[in-house]
């Protein structure tokens, strides 16, 4: 498949919250799609949806015409790529790998460098949106690499996301999606902050959050993971684990480049303080019960 649009063949490695909604939407737009993961039932469930199941990234790449994968965290991307059965000795047919996790922007680079030396383009791809996102695909694709690469990849990166960006060279969608995550937690702890206020106040906390929510305080965050706070419901949605890896990547990011993050640096330390208390599970507006704690609400 090229630029022009027809159906193509994945292979998709990382079949979790979000590679397994981002598959189902690959093959309603009609692409084949090969799947692997280290979890069987991952691939035995997408196999009954369509999928073909492969036994690594090498034979899931095999023949396709782009390799994408959506995985935890930087050293699973890197066993995927540099492995023995991975996909820098085992390219797909189209010359085309994506990654579309959220890890560190310099392993990005250098994985990238790496692909390059052997005529494979390689994209960083990351995601906004969440389940919800990547299941009705509607997610933000931050994409950093060629624009050549960008052009071939874009059709199947339509067929999972509305909003999808060129932002720059290799490594600049993970700088950008770094940037999205920095907003995202100052903005959670800052919507924790105005609840527990509120509550110690005996305020009402929805009509609170519905007032904020037509004025200059809106977020998607008070809109989508206020309810939930509210609630007391720490269980569903993104993880603490993972929002706690995205502070981490941004921290080690700008103490690379000598940027002073001390908004980040604090939440971060409440992000620790939740996974103490056995939160890493738990949903990402869990953050709320680092409040709780403070001033001795709800039983945790
Ligand atoms: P997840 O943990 O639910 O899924 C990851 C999948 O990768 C699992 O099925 C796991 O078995 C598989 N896996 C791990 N190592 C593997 C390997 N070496 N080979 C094959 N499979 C392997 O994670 P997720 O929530 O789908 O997130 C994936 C990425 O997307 C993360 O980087 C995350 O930060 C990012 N992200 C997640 C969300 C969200 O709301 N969940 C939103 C935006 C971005």
């Amino acid at each position: 498949m090229g630029v022009s649009g027809g159906a193509g063949t994945v292979g998709f490695i990382g079949l979790g919250t979000m590679g397994r909604e981002m598959v189902l939407n690959l093959l309603k737009a009609g692409h084949a799609v090969r799947v692997s993961d280290l979890r069987r039932e991952a691939m035995d469930e997408l196999v009954a949806h369509g999928a073909t199941a492969a036994d690594g990234p090498a034979e899931a790449a095999a023949g396709a015409d782009i390799a994408i994968t959506m995985l935890p965290d930087t050293p699973d991307v890197e066993a995927v790529v540099y492995a023995a059965g991975g996909l820098l000795a085992n390219p797909p047919r189209g010359r085309l790998v994506v990654d579309m996790s959220t890890i560190s922007p310099v392993a990005v680079r250098r994985i990238h460098a790496d692909f390059a030396a052997r005529d494979v383009a390689f994209l960083d791809a990351p995601v906004s949106g969440g389940p919800v996102g990547a299941k009705n695909g509607t997610l933000s694709i931050m994409v950093g690499g060629d624009p050549e690469g960008f052009a071939r990849a874009h059709p199947f990166f339509g067929a999972m996301g509305t909003t999808i960006t060129h932002v720059g060279g290799p490594g600049a969608g993970q700088t950008v999606k770094l940037c999205n995550q920095l907003v995202c937690g100052i903005n959670i702890q800052a919507i924790c902050e105005a609840i527990a206020l509120g509550r110690a106040s005996g305020v009402d906390l929805e009509q609170l959050r519905k007032v904020l929510l037509g004025g200059s305080a809106a977020s998607w965050m008070l809109d989508r993971l206020g309810p939930a706070m509210i609630a007391g419901d720490a269980s569903a949605g993104f993880r603490i684990d993972l929002m706690f890896k995205d502070l981490r990547l941004v921290q080690e990011h700008a103490q690379a480049l000598s940027v002073p993050l001390p908004g980040t640096a604090l939440v971060t330390s409440q992000y620790v303080e939740a996974r103490a208390h056995g939160e890493g599970a738990n949903g990402n507006q869990a953050l709320f019960r680092v409040y709780d704690r403070m001033t001795n609400q709800r039983p945790s």
